[in-house]
């Protein structure tokens, strides 16, 4: 971190602000100068408040040089995180493939779908048992009793489940019941939750929040790590943008950030960043392109009639193909499905 001073900064100013990042913990490089003055700062700078430091009278500017996330960074950990779940893997060679429907809404529905993903090709469950509406009168999700067809359909499937939480008070049962725990966009800074899943050993699925930046993203990672809860798996599915024709818009660039910057796996959300079923495939399939570890895609057996998200939702028969259609794009970039 370097700090730069407004000209003709006291001395004793300088040396009152240097003792105070010395007792942060950090070495302090001064630089001074006849106008301007800098201090360097070299060590463990994560922890301190940039914006604390502007907040001094005589501090011009404060730039970081090392990104303020440490854990989640590929520059403390330069090989690729491999996240494995019942013997499936995110994050090696082989792509992750969840698939399901938005929500869980009965026992039929989700044990085929379960069954038909399976067929299709898929190594992960998704499906919402508690869902996080933009309004309170649409359907909530089947909470608890969701959370039971799921492990129904696990049973008969033999497939992980995927799915989300939205309260600290269900981390038991989640840790329990699931397999890897989704927190959803607009959860991606509950801060408090995310403290929460820093203490359990589960994997979780961290979506990219509607109007989160790649730095903002990584830093909730970093909440979850630093509380010791190293499985973290990034999802993108789209930000907000002033683009109207799609639901969110899709950033793969942050998919090839989010690689260089951090070991953590990612995963592409293409269902949620379109909102439009007949763009799915293609856009699936450009996400494998450019590396992404996986896919989570919503998959409806009557997509009409889904109570949740059935215009972005694809048949499993659309969803096999794209499977298929995936094969050849995979071993184009050395993955395989
Ligand atoms: C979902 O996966 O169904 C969901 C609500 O996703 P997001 O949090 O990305 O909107
Ligand atoms: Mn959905």
């Amino acid at each position: 971190m370097v700090i730069v001073l407004k000209p003709a900064t006291p001395e004793k100013e300088i040396q009152a602000l240097t003792e105070s990042l010395l007792a942060e913990g950090v070495k302090v490089n001064p630089v001074i100068g006849s106008q301007v003055s800098i201090l360097g700062l070299v060590g463990d700078t994560g922890k301190i408040d940039a914006e604390r430091i502007k907040a001094n009278e005589y501090v011009d500017s404060v730039m970081r040089v090392v990104e303020p996330y440490k854990k989640a960074n590929r520059k403390f950990h330069p090989e690729d995180t491999v996240i494995t779940v019942n013997g499936n893997t995110v994050g090696s060679k082989k792509l992750a493939m969840i698939a399901g429907p938005c929500s869980v809404e009965s026992e039929e529905q989700i044990v085929t779908v379960a069954e038909a993903v399976k067929k299709g090709g898929a190594n992960f469950l998704r499906g919402g048992a508690f869902k996080p509406r933009t309004s309170p009168y649409a359907f909530q999700g089947l909470k608890y009793d969701g959370l039971e067809l799921l492990k129904e359909a696990r049973e008969k499937t033999g497939l992980p489940i995927v799915t989300e939480i939205m309260s600290p008070h269900d981390i038991d049962v989640f840790v329990r019941d699931t397999d890897i725990i989704q927190v959803g966009a607009r959860n991606m800074q509950n801060f408090d939750l995310l403290k929460e899943l820093g203490k359990i050993r589960k994997p979780i699925l961290l979506k990219r929040g509607l109007a989160a930046t790649i730095e903002e993203w990584l830093m909730s990672a970093e909440y979850i790590m630093a509380g010791g809860n190293d499985q973290i798996i990034l999802c993108e599915r789209g930000i907000r943008t002033f683009e109207t024709y799609t639901r969110n818009t899709l950033d793969l660039g942050a998919v090839l950030a989010v690689k260089k910057l951090s070991h953590l796996p990612v995963v592409v959300d293409p269902s949620h960043a379109t909102g439009k079923s007949w763009m799915v495939s293609d856009l699936a399939k450009a996400a494998v392109a450019v590396g992404a570890d996986g896919l989570i895609i919503e998959v409806h057996n009557n997509p009409a009639k889904a109570l949740c998200d059935g215009q972005q939702s694809i048949t499993p028969d659309a969803y096999a193909k794209t499977v298929a259609d995936l094969r050849a794009i995979a071993a184009a970039v050395g993955r395989e499905l």
